[in-house]
């Protein structure tokens, strides 16, 4: 049962929920078996929060079905048939598939035609093995909980339609989607989460907020941000720029394009080449006046019947072909590190320069597929955290440290309280081919990046065989206050760019050497962020990052109300507050319940007692009417929550 097959090495590592939820699809095909014996599977494989098994069946699986399939599901727990394993020969196996005996509950008139291929598929050397559960029997590796009874609770959630090896040539299955977890509760949370992040939606709320757009003229992929969204933007900027500043980081800009050649440099050309928009090639002022000459020799043999034309249109191919030589290409930039690189090695540098810290808030471009664009999470224009880190191997620990504990500061500020980096390593023995071959510089990087890890108590899991090219990867996940799960940056170590490039740096001892660099984005882009940010708060942002921190409402409209309101205005806004007043001519709880809906943080509710007394009343969002309070006060209150940056 496996669509790409799995090494035995993989299946070991299945998870246990990943165990658990395959079992449970051996358990689906059991049940629809009951229904339909006539049944043909393909492939039952966990994924990502469940599990499916494609079924090839006359009937039309449909939702209305799947209370029926369930009650079968509930039967074989019940049950309780332990996961039999028994290993066979390949006669034995293919004999069985030719009595449709595989994935069957019986001996059947037809072939089991899918699991016969998937024999076809296994390499001579690995063993073959059935597991059973009860009357049903199916060609699987494994591996499954002991029992069907082990399987806490279950439930089936779509079914889709999927071609047989995804391959369109191929017949089409019905697909049919589970998940399954230990227990009831945690089946319940997982729908009761699923139901939360749907009102959650960076989606729904992007657009109800006012805070980003996605336009068919502009280009899938491509969000423009509202003024509720430059704001958020913008706040995030100052936070940024004022921890790096205070962490010695030093800002540069750069352009959003560049010439080829530094991406030849760099490598991205060709090996990146997919994600990268296609080439601009500008022409200059002789080029383009080759173009006309061009042209006009075109015009000229289409209006000629002459016969010798053949020697004309081998002159135009050599000009086309020198045409298409000449001209510069550019391309937009997918990754600001080789214009850093380009900054480091613009000054010469010695070891005192060092660590040297390049940040810009970097817009880059990348052709994602159009099927992967997704909201703010999959994006095709993106502004990135981005710094690189240049140093000497003796002082990489203190950086790389540095670097997490700005995570770690960012993580509390925003109130993730669950993370988790993924610490990517090599595979020594694919030196050379996946992984840069320089086994010295590997082991010294991952056992340093492994220590800071361990000693900063940071949480994190090592992942064999899955560094980048150039060295070792973090990838940081984190997970938003209802339990969905983001990944929000990656941190990479790098040994090879800077040998790409030449970056030099004179040590102490007078010798040139080259410098260890890190690129690192706690913040990871914007667009992913806010994306995160819109679902982690539910809209309800922070005062110091609400897109609108103020809203004065007036009750009534009477010239010295609207003057003393004014004024209010004008002081918070002396002070940098976002803040705008609604003296529209509506009743008091209409201006209120619109400002509720667009989640403003706080309200100031001004009526004639107040302007007596000096005094505003305050409302915050959610939580309703807080009394009149001093102006002065209030004002205050405002300015030191936005400063503290409190949550
Ligand atoms: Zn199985
Ligand atoms: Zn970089």
């Amino acid at each position: 049962m496996q669509e790409d097959r799995k090494t035995p090495e993989m299946r070991a590592q299945m998870t246990d929920i990943e165990r658990l939820r395959h079992s449970t699809a051996h358990v689906l095909a059991t049940a629809i078996l009951k229904i339909w014996p006539e049944a043909q599977f393909a492939a039952g494989p966990p994924v990502d929060n469940g599990f499916y098994y494609d079924v090839d069946l006359p009937h039309r699986i449909s939702p209305e079905d799947f209370e029926k399939i369930e009650t079968e599901m509930k039967k074989e727990l019940k049950a309780n048939h332990p996961f039999e394993r028994m290993e066979v020969s390949r006669d034995e196996a293919l004999d069985l598939g030719k009595k449709g005996r595989l994935a069957a509950l019986n001996d059947r008139d037809q072939p089991s035609k899918f699991k016969l291929d998937i024999i076809e598929n296994i390499p001579a050397d690995e063993k073959i093995s059935l597991y059973r559960n009860g009357d049903f029997i199916d060609l699987c590796a494994g591996p499954h909980v002991m029992r069907t009874g082990n399987i806490g609770a279950f439930r089936l959630t779509s079914v889709a339609s999927a071609y047989y090896k995804g391959d369109e040539k191929n017949p089409q299955l019905q697909r049919v989607y589970g998940t399954a977890f230990k227990t009831k509760k945690e089946l319940d949370d997982y729908f009761a989460m699923l139901e939360e992040a749907k009102k959650r939606d960076h989606r729904k709320l992007g657009k109800e907020l006012e805070i980003f757009v996605l336009d068919d003229d502009v280009g899938p992929g491509l969000p423009m941000w509202l003024p509720r969204g430059a704001a958020i933007i913008e706040e995030l900027e100052k936070l940024a720029k004022e921890t790096e500043f205070a962490a010695g980081y030093q800002r540069v800009r750069t352009p959003h394009i560049a010439r080829e050649s530094l991406y030849k440099k760099s490598g991205h050309l060709p090996y990146y080449a997919e994600s990268i928009f296609p080439e601009m090639v500008v022409l200059e002022e002789k080029e383009r006046k080759r173009r006309d000459e061009i042209n006009a020799e075109f015009a000229e043999i289409e209006s000629n019947e002459d016969p010798g034309a053949l020697g004309r249109v081998k002159t135009m191919v050599r000009l086309l072909r020198e045409n298409v030589l000449l001209g510069d290409r550019y391309y937009l930039k997918a990754m600001n590190c080789p214009h850093h690189h380009k900054l480091f090695a613009a000054v010469p540098r010695s070891y005192r320069d060092l660590p040297l810290r390049l940040a810009e808030y970097g817009t880059c471009y990348r052709y994602e597929q159009s099927g992967e664009l997704f909201g703010l999470m999959r994006v095709r224009s993106m502004q990135m955290n981005d710094a690189h880190l240049y140093m000497t191997p003796e002082q990489f620990e203190t950086e790389f440290n540095a670097v997490n504990e700005m995570y770690l500061k960012y993580f509390k500020l925003f109130g993730i309280g669950k993370y988790l980096m993924r610490f990517s390593t090599h595979d020594p023995t694919k030196l050379g081919q996946k992984f840069i071959d320089e086994p010295e510089l590997w082991k010294q990087t991952e056992e340093m990046t492994r220590n800071v890890l361990k000693s900063s108590g940071i949480n994190y899991v090592e992942v064999p065989n899955e560094a980048a090219f150039y060295g070792p990867k973090i990838d940081v996940q984190a997970w938003s206050v209802i339990g969905r799960e983001f990944s929000i940056a990656t941190n990479q170590v790098d040994f090879a760019q800077p040998r790409r490039f030449d970056l030099r740096y004179k040590d102490r001892d007078n010798v040139d050497k080259i410098p260890l660099c890190i690129h690192r984005a706690p913040l990871g882009t914007h667009e992913r962020f806010i994306g995160f940010l819109i679902e982690h708060y539910a809209g309800n942002f922070p005062l110091w990052l609400s897109p609108e921190q103020v809203r004065i409402l007036t009750i009534g409209d009477e010239p010295q109300l609207l003057d003393y309101s004014r004024a209010i205005l004008n002081e918070l806004r002396s002070h940098q507050v976002r803040a705008e007043i609604d003296t529209s001519t509506d009743k008091i709880n209409g201006k209120i319940q619109r400002a509720e809906q667009m989640k403003i943080h706080t309200m100031l509710v001004i009526g004639k007692r107040d302007m007596e007394a000096n005094a505003v009343s305050l409302r915050l969002h959610g939580k309703g009417n807080l009394g009149a309070k001093p102006r002065g006060e209030v004002i205050a209150d405002l300015l030191s929550a936005i400063k503290e940056r409190r949550a």
